[in-house]
């Protein structure tokens, strides 16, 4: 990898700034000062420092974010603030986004990264990977509910759901349900919902595959994946 791509990737600057601080004699690569913003190095092998510091190579990163409502799920957008605005500038060099969308008024677990194999296993339709929801849904949800959902459901646009787990935890006026689902299409839930007659007014992402939402992580908040995370979803 070029010198400036491996400095930039690590959040010293855009290729132009990081250009600048070669030129500055401020990089060292294996004791050595180099001014050739050009060369390569073995990110693995070259020891790299930046003012006598030595850099250690990451590609990946991984992040939980705890997704509050009012944001949404891309990288850029002209009007909404997006998840990406959420986080500090130690973590955006490395170009994380999100695996998936969750709806504007959506809360809970959201995945960002910027490693695309992983994003691939994760989405891909055929692997199946469950992702489980919080709801709280206006109208009375029963066994009806729960048996059409098991059968699957005939969404507005006639596409017929794959099996989804439907658990009551609460009946009432506002009734508070989990579902799992193995699919992401567009407002999967709040569609399915609609086709019973029902009205999601709440909606939380708890799971998605082995990844749990971490609790203790306030709306907004992100922290990056931990070892186990990172293995379970390998
Ligand atoms: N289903 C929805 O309807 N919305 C989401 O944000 C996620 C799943």
């Amino acid at each position: 990898m070029r010198l400036d791509k491996f400095l930039a990737h690590m959040g010293f600057g855009t290729r132009k700034e990081v250009k600048e601080l070669i030129k500055s004699k401020a990089i060292q690569v294996n004791d050595v000062i180099v001014k050739d913003s050009s060369m390569h190095v073995k990110e693995s092998i070259d020891k790299v420092a930046v003012y006598g510091e030595e850099i250690e190579y990451r590609e990946f990163i991984y992040l939980m974010l705890n997704k509050p409502a009012g944001v949404v799920s891309a990288t850029e957008d002209t009007r909404d603030r997006t998840v990406i605005d959420l986080l500090e500038d130690d973590v955006r060099h490395f170009q994380p986004y999100p695996v998936g969308r969750l709806d504007k008024d959506t809360v809970g677990l959201l995945l960002l990264t910027n490693d695309g194999a992983l994003t691939h296993r994760l989405l891909s339709p055929n692997k199946n990977v469950p992702k489980v929801y919080y709801a709280e849904v206006e109208g009375m949800v029963d066994e009806t509910d729960v048996q059409a959902f098991l059968e699957g459901v005939t969404l507005d646009d006639g596409y017929k759901t794959k099996p989804g787990m439907l658990e009551i935890l609460s009946k009432g006026p506002v009734s508070e349900i989990e579902l799992t689902i193995t699919e992401g299409k567009f407002h999967q839930v709040k569609r399915m919902f609609e086709s019973v007659g029902k009205k999601v007014v709440y909606l939380k992402r708890l799971s998605m595959g082995p990844l749990n939402l971490d609790e203790s992580l306030k709306e907004g908040h992100y922290r990056e994946l931990t070892e186990e995370e990172l293995e379970a979803l390998q």
